[in-house]
């Protein structure tokens, strides 16, 4: 997978305000200073994906300082509730650092969920701590990215996507 700093055209990850509430609450979960994260499920478009709903990471799900590991059992039992128009479309985690940018493991789990899930499984979302304040979760960041196929469907390429509040 390619990481680029920059995409070549703008990649929108839609929110409605009570989902990305309830993404704070959870990665507040983070507080026991080990990585925490789950599945973003919703509707796919041509340049992004909405998220409609959040599954949960599940008891078992290996967390530890500077990795974890998801359940994708967990996201697929969830999805199949629905009609085809509902896809596991991504997931999220937490950082303990400030540094936003995947990790060569996110990476290849992300690459690895693209083909497993399918191409609706491209957004990644990123919440990092506020370590400037005494409440490091109250207000964590987000910061998303984007998996598709280079036009020449040649390789994988993740780019940063712009998180957009639904109305
Ligand atoms: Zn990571």
């Amino acid at each position: 997978m390619v990481l680029r700093d920059l995409p070549q055209l703008p990649n929108q990850i839609v929110i409605a305000p009570h989902t990305r509430q309830r993404l704070v609450a959870e990665a507040g979960r983070s507080r026991d200073t080990r990585e925490c994260g789950g599945w973003l499920v919703g509707h796919a478009f041509e340049r992004g994906v909405q998220v409609i709903d959040l599954v949960g990471q599940g008891l078992r799900t290996k967390r530890e300082r500077s990795s974890m590991e998801l359940v994708g059992r967990l996201a697929e039992e969830f999805v199949s509730q629905f009609d085809e128009s509902i896809h596991i479309i991504g997931c999220w985690h937490t950082h303990l650092t400030e540094d936003h940018r995947p990790s060569d493991l996110d990476l290849e789990a992300w690459r690895y969920y693209f083909e497993v899930f399918g191409e609706p499984c491209r957004a990644a979302l990123i919440l990092t701590p506020d370590l400037g304040s005494g409440w490091v979760w109250a207000v964590p960041r987000l910061h998303a990215w984007m998996v598709r196929r280079s036009r020449r469907e040649t390789e994988l390429i993740c780019e940063p996507a712009t998180v957009v509040e639904a109305v």
